[in-house]
């Protein structure tokens, strides 16, 4: 039997770059020291990628690792956390552990986010966040709407935005989110090294936001949380930038050979601007589970709802495509 597919997590199909792997490996060799206290050189180089002033940036665990960090830091105790449901899992994971009341949205038919009934949600919630693209739909909201919604959450209420998936978005799709936290100063975007990069064991997120919002993210910051090791995979990938973002388009060709060919075998399959595909099936999800496990594929099967495909390697989306078609 050959190694299973694993397309459960929307990891990223192929080990990292050499360059990487040589400088995670370089410092391996000091790992009984500490990190440094709080990650300060790897923020100084974050901000300086992005083109942005230091004091704007916050690291973390993962993107996770920021948002409990940014939840801890606006949401009292028996406040609202308001998004849409069904979303990525650690959300309801992070209203528990910060004590926040859930309220949750249920999508629109079609897998989009409910903007008017979230910002009507808002109202009585502390903060709220928006996945975009969606996960697990890989639905994007447009630019312009959703700079619409932030602009209609009270200024008090923190409005998280999940970009985990951004790098995968058609540079014309994509929204120019960082540019309006100068208007809106309690706008906290979300990013990660997970996915498009390729380096989702080596936990590094990050998060942007007004230089206020920032400092008081930043007192939830443990310390010595951000590994040596994974501040130089990180520090090492931004410089291999070309590189990567040829892996990023060899994903986007296989995610349109993918959603195209279960097309043709007459599957629903939402238009995805992200790494893994969303197939509408609801009634069919058992089915669908079944058939990909004959080819050895593990997808994320929600019962009764649909099942989303992370985008693999040429070969598991081959026996995806065996499976179904
Ligand atoms: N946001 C979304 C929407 C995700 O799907 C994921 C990972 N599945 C994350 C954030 C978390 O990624 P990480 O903590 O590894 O940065």
């Amino acid at each position: 039997m050959p190694r299973p597919h694993r397309l459960t997590l929307n990891e990223h199909p192929l080990p990292p770059l050499d360059s990487v792997a040589a400088e995670i490996a370089r410092h391996a060799t000091a790992v009984n020291r500490y990190p440094e206290f709080y990650p300060e050189r790897l923020r100084g180089i974050v901000a300086d990628w992005l083109g942005l002033p230091g004091e704007q940036v916050v690291l973390g665990a993962g993107s996770v690792g920021v948002a409990l960090q940014a939840l801890q830091a606006g949401v009292s105790a028996g406040g609202g956390l308001a998004y849409g449901w069904r979303n990525f899992d650690a959300y309801p994971l992070l209203a528990g552990m910060v004590g926040a009341r859930r309220i949750e949205v249920p999508l629109l038919p079609g897998g989009h986010q409910d903007l008017d009934a979230l910002a009507k949600a808002v109202q009585d919630a502390d903060a709220v966040i928006v996945c975009n693209p969606h996960n697990p739909t890989g639905r994007l909201v447009p630019g312009d709407e959703l700079k619409e919604f932030v602009g209609r959450v009270p200024e008090h209420v923190l409005v998280v935005l999940d970009e985990a998936y951004i790098e995968f978005v058609a540079p014309s799709g994509r929204t120019d989110s960082l540019r309006w936290i100068r208007e809106f100063p309690n706008l906290l975007v979300l990013r990660t090294f997970s996915k498009a990069w390729g380096l989702a064991d080596m936990r590094v997120g990050y998060g942007v936001t007004s230089p206020e919002w920032a400092a008081r993210i930043r007192r939830h910051q443990l310390p010595y949380s951000l590994s040596t090791l994974s501040a130089v995979a990180v520090e090492t990938s931004l410089r291999a930038r070309p590189e990567l973002e040829e892996r990023i388009a060899v994903i986007v060709g296989e995610r349109e050979r993918l959603a195209g060919g279960l097309a043709r075998g007459g599957w629903e399959v939402l238009p995805s601007q992200t790494n893994f595909l969303w197939l509408d099936e609801p009634e069919r999800t058992e089915e669908i589970r079944l058939a990909l496990e004959s080819e050895g594929v593990q997808a994320r099967v929600y019962a009764g709802e649909g099942v989303r495909l992370t985008v693999g390697d040429t070969d598991a989306n081959d026996s995806v495509l065996r499976a179904l078609v």
